[in-house]
């Protein structure tokens, strides 16, 4: 049976763990040939092992999304190899967490260049082989953090942002047959939240615990929830999907 994303070409930043490594996973699975990037090149070379030893069609580059001329050679390399880029997801992201009076302007522009510079950069990139195809899938990845969070003052601000970014390509871009929506995640099980963990001074399950007690699912989120949702936005019948943003957290906060 094919696959449902069969003939196509996925695009994911920070695609070689958490869960841009499950939105690789899964796109994989279900037949698109995956392109993604990362700065971790052990990392990268990992995923892409796991990959080819299945059998999948993949492509892995290590390169920054903040440097617009990397991500721009990406995707020319990766249309030249497998002749489109039809799904984008801008998954890449870090963490500078602090209260505001202690946050840096190092904290903050890092944090503003990775996820919102870095989404402009991709996708920037990406519409250019999207509007000559007249066909394209954009999935940014935000956050219930978008919604304001304390100590993340920076990220709450670029998870925001990339709402409005997103809203305004799919209003720009729906033109064409490409749309664009956000997948907002909750508590996640990935070394970014672990890396939250350590840096509270608590274990992780300790971390995982606290954050169950306030998820009405009763249970944390895992890379594989937040794929299924991006795979719904890129799948093809999902033409007249455009602009949204669906919050994956178990529920609404109590
Ligand atoms: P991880 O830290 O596990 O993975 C993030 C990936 O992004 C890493 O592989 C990292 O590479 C890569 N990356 C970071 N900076 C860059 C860059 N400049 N260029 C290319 N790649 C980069 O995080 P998660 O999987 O948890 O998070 C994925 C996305 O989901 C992020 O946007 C995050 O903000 C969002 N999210 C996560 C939630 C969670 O609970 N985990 C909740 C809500 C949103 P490297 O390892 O080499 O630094």
């Amino acid at each position: 049976m094919a696959g449902r994303f069969e003939g196509r070409v996925a695009f994911i930043t920070g695609g070689s763990r958490g869960i841009g490594k499950g939105v690789v996973q899964l796109f994989a699975e279900e037949g698109a040939k995956v392109a993604f990037i990362d700065l971790n090149e052990e990392a990268l070379g990992e995923t892409a092992k796991e990959l080819q030893e299945k059998g999948y069609d993949c492509l892995a580059k290590v390169a920054d999304v903040t440097d617009p001329d990397q991500v721009n050679d990406v995707f020319k390399e990766v249309h030249e190899t497998f002749g489109s880029v039809d799904i984008l997801v801008n998954n890449a992201g870090v963490i500078r967490d602090n209260l505001l009076f202690k946050m840096t302007d190092s904290d903050w522009q890092t944090v503003m260049d990775v996820h919102l510079k870095g989404s402009f950069n991709a996708a920037r990139a990406a519409q250019k082989y999207m509007v000559e195809k007249k066909y394209g899938r954009i999935i940014n990845i935000s956050s219930t953090s978008a919604l304001g969070n304390r100590g993340q003052a920076n990220y709450a601000a670029a998870k925001a942002g990339l709402q409005g970014f997103t809203k305004t390509l799919a209003i720009e871009l729906g033109k064409y047959g490409i749309t664009a929506n956000s997948v907002a995640p909750g508590f996640i099980e990935t070394e970014m939240t672990k890396e939250t963990a350590g840096r509270i001074g608590i274990s992780f399950d300790d971390l995982i615990k606290a954050s169950v007690a306030n998820i009405p699912v009763g249970r944390s989120g895992k890379p594989a929830d937040i794929a299924n949702a991006v795979a719904f936005f890129a799948d093809e019948n999902s033409s007249f999907v455009n602009g949204q943003v669906i919050y994956v957290a178990g529920g609404p906060k109590n």
